[in-house]
């Protein structure tokens, strides 16, 4: 990781405070002062401050039930930030994998470990999501070819990747999706003529949502192996 960082996950420095440590040479890097910030140190590397060895705490990994009317940033905007419902230690330090719109409810997972985040978001990786539906006109069964095959959304010039559907009733579905486009069940919707009017997360790889509206637990070790 990026020496600023680092730094940051090792001592009660902010980011700022680190950095200005880093360019005022108090930082050592196996032996010698380093000044750069973006240099790339790793867990072994002997990485000091003032004499004292520097050991960065352990990544953390949270799972949230997001309510409706909140927004997936660190700062609030117009909707507060989920991060109101988060009592943590140094908040500033994690991200939301995968954002969900302001009026999109359930999993969110939340991370400081940028690794672990990229293989959940990168289309590549290929991680399913399953989302709860709720349409405002009845599912037209021809939409589960459709997904399958992949569509192409406006503005787009790749296909989407094969989505699978499952009917719940005329006008509810699960859609399980590997990707994560900009607003992309509700473009994917749109596409087919249909309009989604209500829109629920409820799994990511094998991780389930299994506490209530604007609470959080811990994942267990488990979850997160499963999900790297
Ligand atoms: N797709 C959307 O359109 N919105 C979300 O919040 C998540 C996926």
């Amino acid at each position: 990781m990026r020496l600023d960082k680092f730094v940051c996950k090792s001592t009660a420095l902010t980011k700022e405070q680190a950095i200005a440590a880093i360019i005022d040479g108090e930082i050592m890097v196996n032996g010698g002062v380093i000044t750069d910030t973006a240099t790339q140190v790793h867990e072994n590397n002997d990485v000091r401050r003032a004499g004292a060895r520097l050991y960065p705490r352990p990544f953390r990994y949270l799972l949230m039930h997001k309510p409706a009317q909140t927004i997936c940033s660190n700062i609030d905007e117009v909707y507060p930030s989920l991060f109101n419902y988060i009592d943590i230690e140094r908040p500033q330090e994690l991200h939301i994998v995968g954002r969900l719109d302001a009026d999109t409810t359930g999993l969110v997972l939340i991370t400081d470990d940028g690794r672990w985040s990229f293989n959940i978001t990168s289309p590549n990786k290929l991680c399913p999501k399953v989302y709860r539906v709720k349409l405002r006109q009845p599912i037209d069964e021809n939409a589960k070819q459709l997904f399958a095959q992949g569509i192409k959304l406006q503005g787009e010039t790749q296909l989407t990747a094969p989505a699978s559907l499952a009917i719940i009733d005329e006008k509810q579905v699960l859609l399980t999706i590997t990707e994560g486009k900009f607003h992309q069940v509700k473009r994917m919707f749109a596409s087919i003529g249909n309009k989604v009017v209500g829109l629920h997360r409820e799994t990511i790889g094998d991780v389930t949502l299994d506490v209530s509206e604007g609470q959080w637990r811990y994942l267990t070790s488990d979850e997160i192996e499963a999900l790297r």
